[in-house]
């Protein structure tokens, strides 16, 4: 059994284009399940050695309108499902009170949740992460997924080598 990722966050943090990177790699196995979901979109990835499923969501903005929406509950059914959460943030944005709704959720959940902030590319990583660790879900992984950076090293920290 392949570990499955499931990349949680609010909309425009990133998650597509990590899901893209990921899957690149190989013929990505992606398809959307009908009549299961709209919103999650799964693939096979294999990536530096490392191979995993890695589950795509539509976004969680985290309101309470969000929390009740349909992409919300898929984006809860992915955590679910999921070995590992990689709940990307927007390093550029900065905190928002989405993303501490869904902190909040995570921090509540028996399951490995990663803080990963995105975009870092650009900008001094240390300043702009810094302030993701009021989410309290221990480090804030650095990345910048529309370059690759830090994706191995995040790989490497969330999943044992195959
Ligand atoms: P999603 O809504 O979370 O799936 O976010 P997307 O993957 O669709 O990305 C939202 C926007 O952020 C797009 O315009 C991306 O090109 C941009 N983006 C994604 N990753 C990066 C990154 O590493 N650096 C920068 N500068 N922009 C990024
Ligand atoms: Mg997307």
């Amino acid at each position: 059994m392949l570990p499955v990722i499931a990349l949680v966050g609010r909309p425009n943090v990133g998650k597509s284009t990590l899901f893209n990177r990921l899957t690149r790699t190989r013929d990505a196995l992606v398809a959307d399940f009908p009549g299961l979901t709209r919103d999650r979109k799964y693939g096979q990835a294999k990536y530096e050695g490392y191979e995993f499923i890695v589950v795509d969501t539509g976004g969680i903005d985290g309101s309470e309108e969000g929390i009740e929406s349909e992409m919300a509950q898929q984006s809860l059914l992915a955590i679910e499902e999921a070995d590992v959460v990689l709940f990307l943030v927007d390093a550029r944005a900065g905190l928002t009170s989405a993303d501490q709704a869904i902190a909040e959720h995570l921090r509540k959940q028996q399951k490995k949740s990663f803080v990963v902030a995105n975009k870092i590319d650009g900008i001094d990583a240390d300043i702009a992460t810094a302030e993701f660790y009021q989410l309290a879900l221990g480090e804030v992984h650095q990345i910048a997924a529309a370059h690759g950076r830090g994706v191995t090293q995040l790989l490497e920290y969330t999943l044992t080598p195959i």
